[in-house]
């Protein structure tokens, strides 16, 4: 009894898969793993879903918990050289709170994620390519929390509205944040880390508040060639996702409830543009994944690395254990539409 269900992505769309190991205290508790990763070198993704039955998801790549850091930026970093050839790019995280969104892209500690290892390679590549191209790169960091933009760069005391506009040449910016230029890699890690240390502040607790907001790193890069003087404009969002969890029941009330209902509606905006991207050769027209992406912040923001000739790359979390199965099953369904 077996199903398949492909999640294998068009164009410029990728969906890797990623899941993280059964924790101490799921072990302790006897939870078993419903996860089958005998053909995950194919891209397959097998859930034992109870019984005799297996039901298959196909990935670009799927990544088991033995997997580390190196081998999942290894396969991200071709979308990284892109931005440097002046494409748009949007990498995203999502998956339900404790799958290892942060964990990719932030990393714990010195195991630094797909954050870090980009910049440095925007770095490197610059570098390189010195003797033709002067690059200038700068970084934002920004959290979309209830519909919210808050600038985590900002070392203003009053906390301004901040809004999207549309600048002369199309570009989506937010007039007003903190764009701040990064020479080398030290630089960036104290960006990063000043980022983060600014997102705990007016929370008490940081985990609960980082899994009900979006926290999104956006590197803008200017190129010159040398030789010809023609310049260019890329932009790479590197966003990680609010939980993607159901709210139970008996939360669904206050502030809680509103939190939630932000959250679902970005998210399914988010699922609804990527899903029209991924169509659009069939019958959703472009005009209509525009439409789509004002509907939430998050989308509105990464407009312009959605569609039109930027890259997609879009990391599926998942928890082994069969307790997260229900949820576990709506992420791998959420991947599944992106086609
Ligand atoms: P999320 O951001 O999705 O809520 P986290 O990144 O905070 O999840 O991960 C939850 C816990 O699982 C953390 O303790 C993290 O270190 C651990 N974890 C997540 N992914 C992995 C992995 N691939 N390998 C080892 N530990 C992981
Ligand atoms: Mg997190």
């Amino acid at each position: 009894n077996k199903m398949v269900t492909s999640v294998q992505a068009l164009g410029n769309i990728r969906v890797f898969c990623r899941c993280r190991p059964l924790n101490k205290e799921e072990i302790s508790a006897g939870c078993a793993s419903v996860v089958d990763f005998d053909a995950a070198k194919d891209g397959d993704l097998g859930i034992l879903t109870g019984g005799s039955t297996k039901k298959t998801f196909k990935f670009d790549q799927v990544y088991t918990p033995k997997d580390d850091q190196v081998d999942v930026f290894a396969d991200a970093s071709p979308f990284v050289t892109s931005v440097l050839d002046g494409y748009n790019v949007c990498i995203f995280a999502y998956g339900q709170t404790g799958t290892g969104k942060t964990f990719t892209m932030e990393g714990p500690g010195q195991n630094r994620g797909v954050n870090y290892r980009t910049l440095e390679q925007l770095f490197q590549i610059a570098k390189e390519r010195s003797g033709t191209f002067m690059y200038n790169i700068s970084v934002s960091v920004l959290e979309v929390y209830n519909e919210q933009i808050r600038d985590l760069l900002s070392t203003s005391s009053t906390s301004k509205r901040l809004e999207i506009k549309q600048s002369a040449e199309g570009f989506h910016h937010v007039p007003g944040i903190v764009e701040a230029k990064v020479d080398n890699v030290k630089e960036v890690w104290n960006v990063l880390q000043m980022g983060s240390n600014s997102r705990a502040v007016g929370s008490n607790n940081v985990n609960e508040h980082s899994s009900r907001s979006h926290c999104m790193l956006c590197i803008m890069v200017k190129s010159k060639n040398l030789m010809t003087g023609e310049c260019t404009k890329s932009k790479l969002w590197l966003v990680d996702l609010a939980g993607s969890e159901r709210l139970a029941k008996t939360d669904a009330q206050g502030e809680r409830l509103k939190e939630a209902q932000n959250i679902n509606k970005s998210l399914s905006a988010l699922g609804d543009v990527v899903h029209a991207l991924a169509t659009k050769s069939c019958h959703i027209p472009y005009r209509n994944h525009l439409f789509i992406s004002r509907n939430s912040k998050l989308t509105h923001l990464l407009q312009d690395s959605l569609g039109g000739d930027s890259k997609t790359l879009m990391f599926v979390q998942i928890s082994p254990s069969e307790r997260d199965l229900s949820e576990t099953l709506s992420s791998l369904n959420f991947a599944t539409r992106v086609r």
